[in-house]
């Protein structure tokens, strides 16, 4: 649901919020999981089982398709590939060559000249609207294939950490799922149709907190997934009031923002179980997913990942670098070579996972690109979560980079956040980001959350040559 379907959504009373979501939730399963859905997921994990070679000649296959029907059938890339002499012989014989010679793909034209990208062979079955964090929303036009093919995979993710189709499960998304001033509860709303609780992520206080734990303990979900923020909310709640639940999930899964370790960390000692990390996207990106060992697999069977440095050259092995895809599951508006603008860390060496899955592995998700942080003294720095290590009393932090010199740190927290903490706070960053740099620590009542109700951790200001 988006824009103006979404404002008459939510002014409605609960009760009619209820019907009308269980209707939608009745359609979406109907598209869903359908036939081809099934032999989708059927396909998907034995491709998972596969060897490397079979992967690889899948993906090939898969390219092949794309880019003939983007060669034939999409004004953009067609005129695109015309230019550069590119023609269907020269895919069906190396598609991975004529992907090379195609340019980068921005977000801005994949957002302002979307029609001209769409592939015509292909029926729009949903449109989707995503409200970016500089105005506009994004829209995703999708056909049956690609709805299909993206439940498929993220099935395949759950069957690959052990939960069952049609499993019992608790969603904490950026659905505005009840009235955003609602004091009491219900702060929730049951999908009968895909036996899912969707928990809302606007009201996560210290006072209704309580209610949640109840709804949790009586609804008994063995799934949780959405935003680890809010998950992780919940978790120290938990763990700060020593609450025992009277359930233990199978897993949790997380999705759409960046996992930091020390969430990681208290999600699960509250839950008693793995946190599983899964990257993907509304425009389709293809899917990076967690396996039992804890490794982060590129779903090869999904797309084509290429990975670029902080100089615009190939990564190599270590580096942080940007994500540059090439998706499979979105034929009617197609990726290829986007530029994502989320950024990954390479392994440092080739390895194969001792879980079976023979998908190539990297490090770590690392998030947005500007969630890069850049000073003179130390360069680029990731995932700036290992300043909070060994801390107390700080329920939500925000470092906000205004400049390369100016830092702004927002900090929500308790009577645990003496001067002390602050004092070791500000050791921790300037080892990370260097000593001439003005540090502005603001506590604060709340910290409001950005587009789609993500939770904001990091941000840098200033545009970088990344
Ligand atoms: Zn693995």
């Amino acid at each position: 649901m988006g824009g103006l379907k979404e404002t008459i959504y939510n002014t409605m009373p609960y009760p009619f919020k209820f019907v009308l979501l269980n209707i939608k939730g009745y359609l979406n399963k109907k598209q869903r999981y359908n036939a081809q859905f099934e032999t989708f997921l059927k396909e998907f994990i034995d491709l998972w089982q596969a060897d490397g070679a079979t992967i690889k000649a899948y993906q090939k296959d898969k390219l092949v398709v794309l880019l003939t029907e983007v060669l034939e059938h999409s004004d953009w890339y067609s005129s695109i590939m015309k230019n550069l002499g590119i023609t269907k012989a020269q895919i069906e014989q190396d598609p991975f060559k004529v992907l090379a010679k195609m340019p980068i793909l921005e977000k801005t034209d994949r957002k302002n000249k979307v029609e001209a990208l769409l592939n015509n062979k292909r029926e729009t079955a949903m449109v989707g609207h995503t409200s970016g964090t500089s105005g506009s929303p994004t829209v995703d036009y999708i056909d049956r294939e690609s709805i299909n093919s993206s439940f498929a995979f993220w099935k395949r993710f759950h069957h690959t950490i052990g939960v069952k189709p049609y499993t019992k499960q608790v969603r904490f998304s950026g659905r505005l799922i009840v009235d955003a001033k609602a004091k009491k509860p219900p702060f929730w709303m049951y999908n009968y149709f895909d036996n899912q609780l969707l928990m809302s992520t606007y009201h996560l206080t210290e006072t209704n907190l309580k209610h949640y734990i109840k709804k949790l303990n009586a609804f008994k979900p063995k799934l949780l997934d959405g935003y680890p923020s809010a998950l992780y909310i919940i978790s120290k709640y938990i763990n700060k009031h020593h609450l025992k639940l009277s359930f233990i999930p199978k897993a949790i899964a997380v999705t759409a923002e960046t996992l930091y370790d020390y969430q990681r960390t208290e999600i699960e000692k509250a839950f008693q179980c793995k946190v599983y990390n899964q990257y993907a996207s509304s425009e389709g990106s293809p899917f990076i997913t967690e396996c039992t060992a804890g490794q982060l697999h590129l779903n090869l069977d999904s797309g084509v990942f290429e990975f670029i440095n902080i100089k615009g050259e190939p990564a190599k092995p270590g580096e942080i670098a940007k994500l540059v895809v090439t998706s499979f599951i979105n034929y009617r508006t197609p990726l290829i070579r986007y530029s994502i603008e989320d950024t990954v860390l390479l392994k440092s060496k080739d390895t194969v996972c001792s879980c079976g899955c023979e998908m190539p592995l990297i490090e770590k998700l690392i998030g947005r690109e500007d969630d890069i942080l850049w000073t003179e003294p130390k360069g680029f720095v990731g995932r700036m979560d290992t300043a909070y290590k060994g801390l107390e009393g700080i329920n939500k932090g925000q470092i906000i980079q205004e400049s390369p010199t100016r830092i702004i740190i927002n900090l929500e927290t308790d009577a645990l956040f003496t001067k002390e903490m602050e004092t070791l706070f500000l050791n921790n960053l300037k080892d990370r980001l260097g000593d001439n740099i003005e540090y502005k620590l603001n506590i604060v009542d709340s910290i409001p959350l950005g587009a789609n109700g993500k939770f904001v951790a990091v941000k840098r200001k200033f545009k970088l040559n990344f």
